[in-house]
């Protein structure tokens, strides 16, 4: 027989809520309305800098979430931790004993914050331990990766969201927003930039390919895809891509630097550059009525941004990962959208796939066909 664990039970209960929508949209519109709301427990899995300097300090800033656990393969950091965020000694977990998270009901999301190539294996895991699923960006290392983790949560009944803050940032939906009501007119072109120049150690893990997937492309080059897209509205029906080099003793393994050209079925078309060699971060977004801009456009904020009519597009910083895991809380347990679902990071990883694709064949272009996979409006 099945364990009823509280968390199969909430789920349960969530798939229960479904049904009624389908039944009734009065009764659910009620049931959806309900402000019952608890704060969800968050295990962050890997302390790297993104966990220590971004995550745990959003999560003391959330609504409904906060941290519970964590999980590390560093002693040292155990005891800091526990101290600092006053965690329960039950609550600290290693990669090794990482499974035993299942019997922990002071965690219901498992946020996974690894090297890229660790991402499948631990999301997968957290799943199987009923755990709702948070994977840091990009989703995984390949499509097939991404296609696991989605089917390991639909098989635990558990939800799965990828760490895309910029889907709950403000500006982001006000670049929405202007695409959808046309306020600059129909989308013609859109240019997207995101990049920096990588001075480390050369042989981190995000210049290992065994353990990032790739380089620029695998870590700044998603934001370029996501910009583009929810700068237009849509996919793209096809990506034509080059690669430029010029240190090659630095980047030994991974892509220094890639261009990529999109067409969109409007007829808009796009052009993204990522780079570990190059600074960058801009979104401009051409219509026939006029233009906006975001500079910058992807960092942690404040996010800048301008339009042709002279205003400014300003909203009060408020720290995107708090509002990203919020969202994630309220769709967990409201129904509200899931603002970057799982089927959003196996698409951007189809546009990366193609990308490298094309850059394989001598810039060929390589046909896509998304549909309106992973739109989120
Ligand atoms: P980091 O190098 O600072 O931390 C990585 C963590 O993984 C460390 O705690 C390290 O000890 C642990 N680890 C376990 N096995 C490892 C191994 N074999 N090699 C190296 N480290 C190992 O990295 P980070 O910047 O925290 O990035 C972690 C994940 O978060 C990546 O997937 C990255 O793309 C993502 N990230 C997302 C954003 C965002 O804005 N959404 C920002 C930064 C990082």
């Amino acid at each position: 027989m099945k364990k009823v664990t509280r968390r199969s039970f909430a789920n349960t209960l969530g798939k229960g809520m479904a049904a009624t929508a389908l039944i009734s949209p009065l009764y659910s519109s009620l049931a959806y309305s309900t402000t019952t709301t608890k704060k969800l427990g968050v295990a962050l899995v890997g302390l790297g800098s993104y966990s220590t300097y971004q995550l745990a300090p959003s999560l003391q800033d959330t609504d409904y979430c906060y941290l519970s656990a964590i999980v590390t393969g560093t002693k040292e950091k155990e005891q800091l931790w526990k101290e600092k965020y006053n965690l329960a000694k039950d609550c600290i977990y290693n990669y090794g004993n990482f499974d035993t998270i299942i019997d922990n009901p002071k965690v219901d999301i498992v946020y996974v914050v690894l090297p890229n190539s660790m991402h499948a294996d631990f999301c997968i895991r957290a799943a199987k331990a009923g755990k709702h699923v948070i994977c840091e960006k990009p989703m995984a290392m390949n499509v097939a990766e991404c296609d696991a983790i989605i089917k390991a949560c639909e098989d635990n009944n558990v939800k799965l969201s990828v760490g895309y803050r910029m889907q709950s940032d403000p500006y982001t939906k006000e670049v929405k927003k202007y695409v959808m009501e046309k306020t600059f007119g129909d989308v013609n072109f859109v240019s997207s930039d995101a990049a920096y120049i990588s001075q480390g150690n050369p042989n981190q893990w995000r210049l290992n390919k065994a353990l990032s997937g790739g380089g620029a492309l695998m870590n700044m080059g998603v934001y370029s895809i996501q910009t583009s897209i929810y700068g237009t509205g849509e996919n793209p029906i096809s990506v034509t891509a080059q690669e430029f080099s010029t240190r090659p003793g630095y980047f030994k393994d991974t892509d220094e630097t890639i261009t990529a050209q999109f067409e969109f079925p409007n007829g808009a078309v796009g052009h993204m550059m990522t780079s570990h060699n190059i600074n960058g971060n801009r979104l401009k977004v051409h219509g026939d009525k006029g233009w906006f801009e975001l500079d910058p456009a992807h960092s942690y904020g404040p996010i800048s941004g301008r339009t042709s009519a002279g205003t400014e597009i300003k909203f009060p910083l408020k720290m995107q990962m708090a509002l990203q895991m919020d969202d994630f809380a309220k769709h967990i347990q409201l129904g509200t959208t899931n603002m970057a679902p799982g089927e959003m990071g196996k698409r951007d990883m189809i546009i990366v796939e193609a990308i490298y694709k094309s850059i394989a064949e001598g810039g060929n272009k390589q046909l896509l066909d998304l549909g309106t996979m992973g739109i989120v409006s």
